[in-house]
């Protein structure tokens, strides 16, 4: 059996590795999206990306705090330019892939 510092060690160059993987991935995405994700994870963790779910009568709402969500915000999901927030909690919204 290992002894307490070499399985410290290996714990270290795993944490090393998955780090120097984070931040070649961070690369790729926009300084302004990163920062209202990392802004999420330290008030939201872990329910930061929530589905936006549709009620029986075609309203829309959002599953993090159930709030109900205006067809302007529906819309600016579906352009996909832009992360859309859930305006009373924050969250990152998406809608579901559904075949209708
Ligand atoms: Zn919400």
């Amino acid at each position: 059996m290992p002894g307490i510092k070499e399985t410290l060690a290996a714990m270290d160059k795993e944490i090393a590795k998955v780090d120097a993987r984070r931040k070649a991935l961070c690369a790729g995405i926009p300084q302004v999206v990163l920062h209202q994700y990392t802004d999420l994870i330290r008030t939201r963790a872990p329910y930061m990306v929530v589905e936006v779910q549709t009620t029986s009568d075609g309203d829309h709402t959002c599953s993090g705090c159930n709030i109900g969500l205006p067809p302007q915000v529906i819309g600016d999901i579906m352009k996909g330019d832009q992360l859309v927030c859930c305006e009373n909690c924050g969250r990152i919204l998406y809608l579901a892939d559904k075949e209708e």
